[in-house]
């Protein structure tokens, strides 16, 4: 996968291929329990006014995301911290071996917009490493999280388009 993405940011030592892709079909949606919104959203809450990350860890089952673990991960920008976030990759790497540890991928990455709406900017676009990836972003107004979305990346990497998201408990 190329992509103008490797040349700048977070994700510059990632290998060129994510976790295994079970079928040929990207898969569309993506699965969290209530815990793991919320858990999102309080990471986004603490963090603002400022970016807040972190990488959806879980498994493919029926062509969707089941995220099984929501990692929060550490901002290390210096500045702009409160439009921009970038992850340390050696962060990533360690995420990707622990998850593999436990048969699991990194499905997704989420993160806040502080006082922005749930909705990617071009900066995200040139940002966003893979296209089977999930990429929610939740809403903080004035330190309250608002709505979260979930986005995905065209293959041709030209634009987002809005991915389902579905929230139910794991007990069935
Ligand atoms: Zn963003």
């Amino acid at each position: 996968m190329v992509g103008d993405w490797r040349r700048s940011g977070w994700l510059n030592l990632i290998p060129t291929t994510p976790a295994p892709i079970t079928n040929h079909q990207p898969p569309m949606s993506v699965k969290l329990t209530p815990e793991q919104l919320d858990q999102i959203k309080r990471h986004g809450e603490r963090a603002f006014p400022e970016e807040c990350g972190g990488l959806l860890l879980g498994v493919i089952e029926d062509g969707a995301r089941v995220i099984r673990e929501i990692l929060q991960l550490e901002n290390i920008r210096k500045d702009s911290r409160h439009n921009r976030v970038e992850l340390d990759p050696r962060d990533y790497l360690r995420a990707e071996r622990e998850a593999s540890k436990r048969d699991l991928g990194v499905w997704g990455y989420y993160h806040s917009h502080p006082n922005h709406p749930a909705i990617p900017s071009g900066f995200d676009l040139e940002h966003a490493p893979f296209t089977e990836w999930s990429y929610l972003i939740v809403s903080v107004r004035d330190g309250k999280a608002e709505e979260v979305r979930a986005w995905a990346v065209r293959e041709d990497r030209s634009q987002f388009d809005e991915d389902t998201m579905t929230i139910e408990d794991l007990i069935k």
